[in-house]
């Protein structure tokens, strides 16, 4: 799988997708991420950004430096162009599984300021993903959002220990040692039921919880 990620911010990436499990899969090969720059595609003295037709505080992504930028994709049947927007359909993991499973190539393009130039959104008929109700200052944690996520899906990019917690029974209550843990003097246990060794009643457990 290769993520085309359209950023005038690449350098946010480099920390978060060094490390870890998405880090591994890089190395692996598992997943390859690619960067689109627009700014690189303005001409010398030439700005990305410019005021909005109608009004308006902030300024938008013109449409010339990033169309130039996708233009460096090749496109084909199993390429996915989704633009992040808050106002877009709100992602989840069902819908990461589906593009994991029909897509080679993922274009996040990722706006900053008010948004970019609808236009670009309409010629390559994008998908608009939101990541949830709020209105972040950029598209970048978004993109990075969908990569974990969809990487996931991709086989051989969770270890054995890591593997899928949305297809085993997992909880969001876990504890490891020390079975009891003392802090300003009150002592918190470990849940009985998880020192049993009995299966089933861990199941349950974990699905209670
Ligand atoms: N007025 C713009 C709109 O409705 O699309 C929002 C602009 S926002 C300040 C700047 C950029 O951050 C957006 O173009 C989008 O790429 C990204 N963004 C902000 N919040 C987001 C969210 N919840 N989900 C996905 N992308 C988001």
């Amino acid at each position: 799988m290769t993520f085309h990620v359209v950023s005038i911010f690449p350098e946010t990436f480099d920390s978060y997708l060094k490390e870890s499990i998405i880090g591994r899969a890089i190395k692996n090969r598992k997943i390859k991420i690619k960067f689109y720059n627009p700014i690189n595609y303005c001409a010398p003295k030439e700005r990305v950004d410019d005021r909005p037709y109608g009004g308006g505080p902030g300024m938008v992504i013109r449409p010339e430096p990033v169309l130039k930028a996708l233009s460096k994709i090749k496109l084909n049947k199993r390429t996915k162009i989704i633009l992040l927007s808050p106002s877009g359909q709100k992602f989840t993991t069902s819908y990461a599984k589906q593009v994991a499973k029909k897509y080679t190539d993922i274009i996040l393009i990722s706006g900053r300021y008010e948004g970019i130039d609808a236009r670009v959104a309409k010629i390559f008929k994008a998908g608009k993903i939101s990541i949830g109700d709020y209105v972040l200052t950029g598209g970048e944690l978004p993109a990075m959002v969908l990569i974990d996520c969809i990487a996931r899906q991709i086989p051989g990019v969770l270890g054995k220990y890591e593997s899928l917690e949305e297809e085993r029974i997992s909880s969001s209550e876990v504890y490891t040692r020390p079975e009891k843990l003392v802090y300003k003097g009150k002592s918190y246990k470990v849940p009985k039921v998880l020192l049993s060794g009995n299966h089933a009643n861990i199941g349950k457990w974990k699905l209670a919880n």
